[in-house]
């Protein structure tokens, strides 16, 4: 039963994993506390977002059709909490290496940290590793990297709250929350927890 005090989380819907986070979010706030975001509208129906994984490149085409860039940017830049996983942090990032012979995501440009999208090696080759995390209690969290970005530069004000491999893997400026792995793959809730929690989203 959802309840109109309980806050709505949103998920961007325009590709990628969208119903992993969805689950997630469900598990910890109950049923009816996500709203798939396809349109502007939806933006302002939410108290946090989530930016799911995918194919940052499409995603960035997406957000230009669906009239979403503008919108997306000023609620971001305005304090919306958003959690950024993979693809997603990609889209946020301030700076991208450009990619050997690719086509790269017109990025958002608000996360201070510079990317270099596919470091972690292809799809075959995505692993779990064990990652602890600032502020997470009951011990390393399975991280899932899935052609993983790898952050090489995190500029002042932003706070590492991980490494994995002698590079940051999860990252938050404020209200922007960034992460290289995905949390929503491994059946462990405690960074989707964290994240609501930190903004005043669950006791
Ligand atoms: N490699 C993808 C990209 O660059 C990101 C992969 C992911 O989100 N799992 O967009």
């Amino acid at each position: 039963m959802s309840s109109p005090s309980r806050p709505r989380v949103g998920v961007l819907a325009l590709q990628g994993d969208v119903p992993e986070h969805a689950a997630a979010v469900e598990r910890v706030l109950g049923e009816g506390s996500v709203v798939p975001v396809l349109a502007p509208a939806d933006l302002l129906r939410v108290s946090a977002l989530l930016l799911p994984g995918g194919e940052s490149t499409t995603l960035s085409r997406l957000l230009d059709e669906e009239g979403l860039r503008a919108p997306l940017k000023e609620r971001l830049e305005g304090g919306l909490p958003a959690l950024a996983t993979c693809a997603g942090l990609i889209l946020l990032a301030r700076e991208l290496e450009p990619s050997p012979g690719g086509r790269d995501p017109v990025t958002l440009g608000l996360l201070s940290v510079k990317v270099r999208r596919n470091d972690y090696g292809r799809q075959v080759e995505s692993f779990e590793a064990p990652v602890d995390l600032q502020g997470l209690s009951g011990g390393p969290f399975p991280a899932a990297f899935i052609r993983a970005p790898r952050i090489l530069r995190v500029d002042p004000g932003v706070e590492v709250l991980g490494h994995w491999d002698g590079s940051p893997v999860a990252v938050r400026q404020g209200n922007l929350w960034g992460l290289t792995f995905h949390p929503e793959l491994s059946s462990d809730e405690r960074l989707h927890r964290l994240f609501l929690r930190s903004h005043g989203l669950l006791p």
